[in-house]
Formats: structure tokens, C-alpha cells, sequence
């Protein structure tokens, strides 16, 4: 494109970006002289100490990963009790409630997680001395949860009447081994055509992002007969095939930005050091919030893990063939919501309303999901400050943290338009 064409293309790129800009900030500012809206914040600020106990007991329930359905009664409980219709529990586990707008549409999915990263066994009780909460899960996601809650039971009490529909999710399978599989059967099964925007709550701080970084997970086995490493002698090595496809992986070169990563971290295999090996294998870990840059270092894997064993097999000339297979272990899609979007604008919007910095940012969360099929999607800090998320000494400082629970609040008002 000539320069003069990429010119007048930036600048109204620029211009449409100020007139959303404009569009949803001043709504936002609106919504604040709604006697309404006024009322349900000055609730969840009043309220915040409630808010607290709530992410106490939330979170004295353990939810492992997989094993999340005891905290997912409980959710589905409190929904019931705070009057959300058609409350249920998919076949992944989410729990889903529904707050009727005027219309079925906009559509806005309010989400936070429920498992933890902690497995069974872990004592998860929760203690408290002044303003911190310590426990594990405290910040990551029991604050979202709480805040889910609370968000529900303002906009209840102070009769705020939306537009737009809010649909609330407690979902499952957030953290690492989850591999997202509570958005993967939302969005495609349980709520198939009905999500418009997604918003989900998780951890602490008032960060947006707005980036999904995506991640391929693969544990690798090299495989071949094996055999005695003198009297064999000559025949194709599982492992040394496999140093062959880590001397390749090591030399890619990937994109600075956006910022596109992998890593071999864990190696294994072998019997004995005077025998040729029968199986070695490797876990290998890649990520991108670009999914095209994503595929691309994808192919350059599997062509890899194909071509380290051809020259195996060659330099042995057959003898005691050597074959791969890779097992894909995890998958999280990459995605992005654009800063320009309505719904990136609007929560900036909201928290400039009420006076909070909010700096964008990325991550891996739920909203990866949405984010890689198009569908307008950011993840929110619940307020507070937490600490050592994913440790047995994971804290929530809860000083002004119900400035959080107001932001998310007059967020899912904003966006149920
Ligand atoms: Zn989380």
C-alpha cells in the first residue's frame, strides 16, 4: 500500500477509534446518575465485609482440579438463593445462572472459576487477621467468585433493570490442567449461539486483559526395539533421535512480537546406561497470542520431531528403526480483543468513571476461548492486592477492595446494552 493510502487508512482507524471512544465513555459516566445504579454501587461498598466472609467460605471448599463439583453445588445453591432463573449444571460442571434483561439480547456472560490449582488432600481453609485473608485460592479465583456474588445480590437489591441479559458462570477448569475445558463445552455446547460478550473475574488488582496468550502441549515418545549398547551396537537410538529433534526445536526463530515462546521441560526415558534405549520422551511446551504464529511454530515442531527421525534412522541405516509420536496434553487457543472494541473501551471507561487506573494487559485465562472465536472478551481483576497465587501461602489484602467489586458491577451494567 502506498504511504499516502496507509495515511488516510490510519486516520480513520484514529478517528473510529475516538468516536467508540466518545461512544461508550460518556454512557458510562451516565450510568452513575441512575438512582439505581447509584444505589447498587453504594451496596457493594457497604456490603464489602459480606463480600469477604463470602470469598472465606467459598473458598473453604476445596475444588481441585476436576474435582470442582462440591464447590459447584454450593455456587449453584447461592444462585438459587439470590433469585437467578434456569439456574443449572452442565456436563462439564459450570454452574449457570440467568438474570432477564428487557431483552434476551445483548447476551452478556459474567464468568469466575472455581478450581484451584491445589489438589485433594490440601487444607484450603482460609484465615483471616485484620484486612488479609490468607489461604490457598484466597485471591485466584474465590475473589471472583465473591465478587460474581456480590454483583448479583446489588443489582437485585437496588432493582437495576438492564437492557441487555446477564447470564452468570461459575465454570470449571480454568487452572493449568484444565486446559479451559469449562469454556470449551460453554461456548460451543451449553450456551452454543447465545454468548454476545464475555467477561470473567479472576484473581485480584484492577488489571484488564485484553490478550489471550495460547499455549500447545505435547509429551513425545521416541520408540524402537532397543537392545545391548555393545552387542547391538548399530541400531537407531530413541534418545539420540530425540537429541536430534531438541538441537532443532532449539535453533527456531520466533516472532519478538507479538511474543511467541517454547520450551522443552521435561525429558525422560531409558533403561540402563549400557543399553540402547527403548523409549525416551519429552514434554514440550509453546505459546502465542497469536494463533497464526501459534500453527506456524506448530508445523515447525511436528516437521522437527519427522526429520530428527529420518536422520536417525538413516545414520544407522534402519537397523532398529526408530518411530515418534507426539500426544498433544494441552491446548488453549489464542486470541485478542482489540483495545479499540466497545467492550475494552467500555471497561476503561467504567473505571475511569470511578476513578481507578486500570492497565491492560495479557494473559492466559477463560476468555481465551471467546477471544480465539471472535467473540468480544476480557478478563477483570476482582480488586484487593493478592500475593503468591498458586502457593499455600496465597494472601488478599483487602484494603479498598470493594472499589473492585463497584467496578465490576457498574461493568456488567454497562455492558448488559
Ligand atoms: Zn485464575
Amino acid at each position: 500500500m502506498p504511504p499516502h493510502d496507509t495515511l488516510i487508512r490510519k486516520m480513520r482507524i484514529g478517528l473510529l477509534f475516538w468516536l467508540s471512544a466518545i461512544a461508550v465513555a460518556q454512557p458510562a459516566a451516565d450510568l452513575l446518575k441512575d438512582p439505581a445504579v447509584h444505589a447498587a454501587l453504594e451496596a457493594v461498598r457497604r456490603d464489602e465485609p459480606r463480600t469477604l466472609d463470602q470469598e472465606m467460605r467459598v473458598c473453604a471448599i476445596p475444588a481441585p482440579p476436576f474435582k470442582e463439583a462440591e464447590r459447584g453445588r454450593e455456587l449453584k445453591r447461592l444462585f438459587d438463593e439470590l433469585g437467578l432463573r434456569d439456574t443449572r449444571i452442565d456436563r462439564a460442571g459450570n454452574v449457570i445462572g440467568v438474570r432477564p434483561g428487557q431483552a434476551a439480547h445483548p447476551n452478556l456472560v459474567f464468568a469466575a472459576h472455581l478450581d484451584t490449582v491445589f489438589p485433594e488432600g490440601t487444607g484450603v481453609k482460609p484465615s483471616r487477621e485484620g484486612d488479609l485473608l490468607k489461604g490457598p485460592g484466597i485471591g485466584d479465583d474465590c475473589r471472583g467468585l465473591a465478587v460474581m456474588l456480590e454483583t448479583i445480590r446489588a443489582l437485585d437489591q437496588a432493582r437495576v433493570r438492564t437492557p441487555g441479559t446477564i447470564t452468570f458462570v461459575a465454570d470449571v477448569g480454568e487452572e493449568g490442567l484444565g486446559d479451559l475445558r469449562g469454556m470449551k463445552e460453554l461456548f460451543p455446547a451449553s450456551l452454543k449461539g447465545q454468548i454476545d460478550k464475555f467477561v470473567s473475574v479472576d484473581g485480584t488488582g484492577l488489571g484488564i486483559t485484553t490478550v489471550g496468550v495460547g499455549s500447545l502441549r505435547y509429551r513425545v515418545t521416541f520408540k524402537g526395539p532397543g537392545g545391548h549398547s555393545f552387542g547391538n551396537f548399530g541400531m537407531a537410538n530413541p534418545i539420540q533421535a530425540m537429541g536430534r529433534a531438541i538441537a532443532k526445536i532449539d535453533a527456531f526463530e520466533v516472532p519478538r512480537q507479538p511474543k511467541t515462546t517454547f520450551n522443552v521441560g521435561r525429558v525422560g526415558g531409558g533403561t540402563s546406561v549400557n543399553a540402547i534405549p527403548y523409549e525416551g520422551w519429552m514434554e514440550v511446551d509453546m505459546r502465542s497470542s497469536d494463533p497464526a504464529a501459534l500453527k506456524a511454530l506448530d508445523a515447525k515442531f511436528h516437521a522437527a520431531l519427522r526429520q530428527a527421525v529420518e536422520e536417525e534412522n538413516q545414520r544407522w541405516e534402519n537397523r532398529g528403526a526408530v518411530a515418534v509420536t507426539a500426544e498433544q496434553v494441552g491446548v488453549r487457543p489464542a486470541g485478542q480483543t482489540a483495545q479499540a472494541s466497545p467492550i475494552v473501551q467500555t471497561a476503561l471507561a467504567v473505571s475511569k468513571a470511578l476513578d481507578l487506573e486500570s492497565a491492560l494487559g495479557e494473559g492466559s485465562t477463560d476468555s481465551n476461548v471467546p477471544m480465539n472465536l471472535g467473540i468480544p472478551a476480557i478478563t477483570i481483576g476482582g480488586g484487593g492486592i493478592g500475593t503468591g497465587a498458586h502457593s499455600l501461602n496465597e494472601t488478599f489484602d483487602a484494603r479498598d477492595s470493594w472499589r473492585g467489586t463497584q467496578r465490576a458491577l457498574l461493568l456488567a451494567i454497562a455492558l448488559a446494552r
